[in-house]
């Protein structure tokens, strides 16, 4: 590592620490140990281990010019915000002028502190640009007397991408004469500061930094347009030389996108497969090989959720009603175990106190059945957090690493399948520790670790958590290959993290996962039986 990433590195480690409240004295004293580590090994553990104990999102938001750890830890604690795109809402409606220290003008160079954020780095999470897209979405098909008929998302949000660098849309307008009346519309819109032309396609900058470009389509020619608006370059590469191939003009009225692909002997490819890896020889012959994609209504368990026994700030019993309200049979609770105690991990003393309570929400509330789990640490050696007596009094297991992220991939590697050796382990949590745009994924042979669980019946997580998204979808498949079992985990610490699911979702469908190899897809007693399966055979 160059000296100035060195530097870099150790400002966001400062920052991080003020974050979690640490004096100027103990930041120095960690900043001399990183220092060292980072001219040794390129990366340092205690910036690692430190993402793990903040959230993510504030982690962003030290990125907003003029905020710095102070100000960002006031926003989390009173206005208990924890995401970028909660933070510019605060920031528009007036939360966050209305802080001490802050006053409307903070409040506004905050707001454009997030909009020079998006364009300098470009690159942004998967939710964030939904959010974004979806609103311009919006607001361009509410645009009156501009003549659009429709505006959809396209590229790589409607694709399901983990990251994203540039937002598109396509507007379908009502024939050739009425494109002129559309451009002049669009750069009237709200929110429109700047518009560029080329030939079919408008760029829009809006006033909150954001590029989206707008792909300009007739009713006859949407269906092409909004394949090729979608991608992937080497999807539509294979398109196009398939149709050359088969003499299929692209001239013809293509009305929607399964018109295109009828047209070219294939069944439609929905977006997330859309990658160029196989999925048109899977749509070829009637679609027969392409997969049923797992869908939220598959999901009968919401897994891998944090109550106020660990860093939660819901109750047992709330997560029980808001489960059953979205539909779910089933939860299973996982607070942190004991060693993670910055998160407040659950002592062993208090395992029989929260499973008297979920035994007292299981009698009171009704149609939603509460599983006792944890997610427990794995060590440094490899083993489980808490012995096995304590093990054998939850449902289920999911085994995680929160720590010491710098291990070489050889003492990883060993760590990981160490811990699967125990049958209490039921699901191998965000199995690379990755987080997104934050942190690189722990060097671990996961080819060794996926045939493992494989063969010996674990659950390999699909955390849905957007700054996770942990394991990567293009393993995913893989790890299907291989016959391993999946479980989608929201990682949620609020009811509002319920959302990830449908993250977590996209993602996984974009590796090919079909409901019958979803752990959570299955009922209550058949997730259960899988989990006990391990131990009986012990
Ligand atoms: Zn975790
Ligand atoms: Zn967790």
């Amino acid at each position: 590592m160059d000296k100035q990433a060195v530097r870099h590195t150790l400002r966001q480690l400062a920052a991080v620490l003020e974050l979690k409240g640490e004096d100027a004295v103990r930041v120095r004293a960690l900043q001399r140990a990183a220092r060292s580590e980072l001219l040794a090994t390129g990366r340092s553990s205690a910036l690692d281990e430190l993402r793990e104990q903040v959230p993510p999102g504030l982690v962003e938001m030290l990125r907003i010019p003029g905020l710095g750890a102070a100000k960002v830890r006031q926003i989390h604690e009173s206005l208990a915000i924890e995401a970028l795109a909660e933070l510019e809402a605060a920031a528009g409606d007036g939360r966050l002028a209305a802080l001490p220290r802050f006053g409307a003008k903070t409040a506004e160079s905050v707001r454009r502190g997030i909009a020079a954020l998006r364009q300098t780095t470009g690159l942004r999470l998967f939710h964030h640009a939904q959010d974004e897209i979806e609103a311009v979405r919006r607001a361009l098909a509410g645009l009156e007397g501009g003549g659009i008929l429709r505006v959809e998302i396209a590229g790589t949000v409607r694709r399901r991408c983990e990251v994203i660098a540039e937002l598109d849309l396509v507007a379908v307008h009502e024939g050739r004469a009425a494109r002129e009346t559309l451009v002049r519309r669009l750069g009237q819109a709200p929110g429109v500061t700047e518009i560029a032309r080329r030939e079919g396609n408008v760029t829009l900058r809006l006033a909150s930094g954001t590029v989206v470009d707008v792909l300009l389509t007739t009713p006859e020619r949407f269906g092409l347009d909004w394949i090729r608006a979608t991608g992937s370059p080497a999807h539509v590469a294979a398109l196009e030389t398939r149709a050359r191939a088969m003499g299929v003009s692209v001239s013809a009225a293509f009305p929607d996108e399964r018109s295109v692909y009828r047209a070219l002997g294939l069944a439609w490819v929905p977006p997330e497969l859309r990658e160029g890896s196989g999925e048109l020889d899977a749509a070829a012959g009637g679609g027969g090989r392409l997969p049923r994609l797992v869908e939220q209504k598959d999901l009968r368990g919401f897994l891998h959720c944090h109550s106020n026994y660990s860093d939660g700030t819901v109750t047992i019993a709330d997560w029980a009603t808001a489960c059953r309200t979205a539909g779910y049979e089933w939860v299973g609770i996982t607070d942190h175990s004991m060693s993670s105690a910055y998160a407040g991990g659950l002592r062993s003393e208090d395992v029989a106190r929260q499973h008297a309570e979920i035994d007292e929400v299981n009698a009171r509330v009704g149609d939603i059945r509460v599983l006792k789990g944890v997610e427990a640490d794995i060590l440094a050696d490899g083993t489980l957090d808490y012995g096995p007596d304590v093990l054998d009094r939850f449902d289920f297991v999911i085994g995680s690493i929160h720590s010491r992220f710098g291990m070489a991939e050889a003492e990883m590697t060993r760590r990981v399948l160490t811990a699967m050796e125990d049958p209490h382990l039921t699901i191998l949590g965000h199995p690379t520790g990755r987080l997104l745009l934050q942190r690189e994924p722990y060097a671990i042979d996961l080819e060794q670790v996926l045939a493992k669980a494989a063969a010996l019946g674990i659950a390999v997580e699909v955390n849905a958590d957007p700054h996770r998204l942990d394991l990567d979808w293009r393993m995913v498949r893989r790890a299907r290959e291989l016959g391993v079992t999946l479980s989608i985990g929201a990682d949620a610490h609020s009811t509002g993290g319920m959302t990830n699911v449908a993250v977590g979702l996209g993602i996984a469908r974009k590796g090919w996962l079909e409901p019958d190899a979803v752990l959570n897809a299955r009922d209550a007693d058949a997730f259960l039986a899988f989990a006990r399966a391990r131990l009986v055979a012990a």
